[in-house]
């Protein structure tokens, strides 16, 4: 049975999701205040965290920031602003899937439904050894020639699916939708801010590629440069 726990401080809101998920055999905890919402993630350690990102002590992102500093529970957040520039932060930031409020608890079941199932196949997936570059799920570390890359989650996230294709070239449409989950078009910068910021992270550049090659007007392709 899966844990779940709810960051909301709209009293309605929250205790509807609650009973909801409760009536539908999830074990829900709740909280009413990003701190106590972190606490309880730390904790309490839930299977999964639902946030709502307009809370009254904290900004969501900088919640985000702080739970993601201590813990990779899949995070769900809940926003009452359909901006895709602010949903692309926030997933930038760490969170694993969204919700646009309105939504409903069989909305919301999906959702969880589908992080848990990637959290687990992100834990069973093997180790990926392409050339000096080991990319390893089950740990979110990717190391290079012996080492560790600081990449932020997205950054992992970006890697892992480029790594786990290595060889075929992937479009920055696979890339929204694949690893930020963005269902529509308009934030290819976003893709092509986090390649940057990756290959930089890689020791390369767009000019003298080696694991990152970009084929102009489709996409993007991870090499092993030793081949
Ligand atoms: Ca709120």
């Amino acid at each position: 049975m899966p844990q779940v726990l709810i960051v909301e401080d709209d009293d309605k809101i929250r205790t509807s999701l609650v009973r909801a998920l409760t009536d539908h055999g999830h074990a829900v905890s709740s909280a009413h205040t990003a701190m106590s919402g972190l606490r309880q993630a730390v904790e309490d350690r839930p299977d999964v965290v639902v946030l709502d990102l307009g809370l009254p002590d904290l900004d969501g992102r900088e919640v985000l920031r702080m739970l993601r500093a201590v813990s990779r529970v899949p995070v769900i957040v809940a926003t009452a602003r359909d901006d895709e520039e602010e949903i692309v932060r926030v997933l930038d930031a760490g969170a694993d899937d969204y919700l646009i409020k309105p939504f409903g608890a069989a909305q919301l079941e999906a959702r969880i439904r589908a992080v848990l199932r990637r959290a687990t196949e992100q834990e069973a997936s093997p180790s990926l050894v392409i050339g000096d570059l080991t990319v390893t799920p089950r740990a979110r570390e990717a190391v290079l020639a012996g080492v560790t890359l600081d990449l932020s989650p997205r950054e992992f996230d970006l890697l892992h699916y480029l790594a786990a294709r290595h060889g075929e070239v992937v479009t920055k449409r696979d890339l929204l939708t694949d690893v930020w989950r963005v269902p529509y078009g308009g934030a290819d910068k976003t893709v092509d801010v986090h390649l940057s910021w990756l290959r930089r992270k890689l020791g390369e550049t767009a000019q003298q590629p080696r694991y990152l090659h970009t084929v102009r007007g489709v996409g993007v392709k991870l090499v092993d440069p030793g081949r």
